[in-house]
């Protein structure tokens, strides 16, 4: 961050923090009370405003979020355990997009000027680009001829905008895997084959088509320089293929049906217009605090409660807030902090409080909080995450079936506070726990159920957040980690 930039944050986060209440001379004697919707929903605004910026690892924006988070864990009074401070850094991809933005379709019957957001998105790690050209159909954009299967083999799509589908076929051939399904690879295939650039579009025929949601999950290889990647409506999808005699649902079917590819030039070009800057290792970081035991032999164990503090960013102005994907979870971790901190009864075990960076990349902040560990596996009792905890109507509590015990603590608490906890839940671990569950660490992850409404679209708004839910949610947290950091839970085998 540029020393202009650091002022800028210090005023602004010096704003918030007479803006809002003060937040030590204001807790409550009872750790559970200080959780409260009123103080939660205040961190969740704050996360979610524009100088944030969708809080995408390696952009000013998200290191203004784990500055601002830092900054409450020292006024907590946590004890900074990163590498520097509260941080522990590392490197990810990161691609700033830029105004002005253009997606246009010339057709014969009919050119439209398409609208972000609403007709288009960009994929995040999309490549700059200033173009007309014409567009190809290429199914799949899939090039597999080991598979005897190859979207490109009939089709010179050489100087062209090609459009293929997003997913992978539902069918296979030979009971083979069609390998990832992410943009990066189907990217590289085009470009290897000369294209400019890539629209990408949801398989039309799914009983529910992906929408148009912001994404930074991209894959793994190399970037391919100056080549814009855009997800696209169906309808501009078949606005492409007007003319051609063919929907895009029909184009669909053709492949599915023959199991063969069907790729042509359609009659029609494209306007792109996309300003990006991408920085191969851009540096971001997790936010790391640690609140000490208070008896002297059981301090040794740590409870891990994480969350992801980070989004997917902005594009061209058009932000993507992610109130409940993960303002949610990260507002809960201070309220959760402060609540150990200021309880009449100091927890005996320690407490590790983490904000990872870059779960929306592919789990990279707690797979490298995990790698790069000080203390010994085998002293994390337990791991608590924490994401998209605000929205819907009752609470989920996950990999119960990998950490039974834990989830039975959990839900007899549930039972005697709240009656909002279904019985449903699943193994393996999940999002930012996978790593530790990997790591044979017990744990649990809890979710709000009907959390996905909004998942990583413009609208993932505070307002949208069910505020006395979230509330329950987190004090049901925070009694459950209570049992944990007080002695009475031993670690359990993790179920595999
Ligand atoms: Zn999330």
């Amino acid at each position: 961050m540029k020393p202009a930039n650091k002022i800028k944050t210090a005023l602004f986060l010096s704003a918030i923090f007479f803006t809002c209440d003060n937040i030590i001379s204001q807790v409550p004697d009872s750790g559970l009370e200080s959780i409260n919707s009123k103080s939660l929903m205040q961190t969740v605004k704050i996360l979610c405003s524009k100088e944030f910026d969708g809080r995408l690892p390696g952009s000013e924006g998200y290191n203004k979020a784990a500055e601002f988070a830092a900054e409450r864990f020292e006024q907590i009074g946590l004890s900074p355990a990163g590498d520097e401070s509260f941080f522990q850094y590392l490197n990810v991809e990161y691609n700033r997009i830029d105004s002005p933005v253009v997606f246009k379709v010339i057709a014969s019957q009919k050119s439209v000027l398409y609208k972000l957001g609403k007709d288009f998105v960009f994929r995040g790690l999309t490549g700059s680009g200033n173009l007309t050209a014409q567009v190809a159909f290429c199914g799949y954009g899939i090039s597999r001829p080991d598979l005897g299967y190859d979207d490109y083999k009939n089709v010179n799509v050489e100087n062209k905008i090609v459009i293929v589908f997003k997913q992978n076929p539902s069918w296979k051939i030979n009971d083979e895997s069609w390998g990832q399904e992410y943009p990066r690879e189907k990217s590289i295939i085009a470009f290897k084959h000369s294209a400019k650039g890539i629209l990408f579009v949801s398989r039309p025929n799914d009983e529910k088509p992906q929408p148009l949601i912001g994404s930074v999950m991209h894959g793994e290889g190399e970037q391919p320089r100056d080549f814009p990647q855009l997800q696209i409506s169906i309808e501009a999808a078949n606005n492409l293929l007007s003319g051609s005699g063919f929907t895009i649902s029909e184009g669909q079917n053709k492949i599915d049906e023959s199991k063969g590819p069907y790729s042509f030039i359609t009659k029609n070009e494209a306007e792109i217009e996309v300003h990006a800057e991408y920085e191969k290792n851009a540096r971001t970081m997790n936010v790391v605090g640690l609140l000490e035991g208070s008896d002297p032999i059981l301090k040794d164990k740590y409870l891990v409660i994480g969350a992801h503090l980070d989004h997917v960013g902005s594009q061209a102005g058009l932000l993507f807030p992610g109130a409940n994907d993960n303002a949610s979870g990260s507002a809960a971790i201070i309220d959760l902090a402060k609540a150990f901190q200021f309880d009449d009864t100091k927890p005996k075990r320690s407490i590790l409080f983490i904000l990872f960076a870059s779960e929306e990349q592919g789990l990279f902040g707690s797979k490298y909080f995990v790698e790069n560990m000080k203390i010994n596996p085998d002293k994390i009792v337990a791991m608590f995450n924490l994401d998209c905890i605000g929205y819907g109507d009752s609470i989920q509590v996950g990999n119960g079936k990998s950490s039974p015990k834990l989830w039975r603590i959990a839900n007899e608490i549930d039972e005697e506070n709240f009656n909002l906890m279904v019985e449903d839940t699943w193994s393996g671990g999940g999002a930012d726990l996978t790593p530790f569950y990997e790591k044979d660490i017990p744990g649990i992850y809890f979710v709000s159920k009907y959390s996905y409404d909004h998942l990583h679209l413009p609208t993932d708004k505070p307002e949208t957040l069910n505020s006395s839910l979230y509330e329950k949610l987190v004090r049901l947290a925070y009694l459950t980690a209570r049992e944990i950091v007080d002695g009475n839970y031993g670690r359990e085998e993790v179920i595999k």
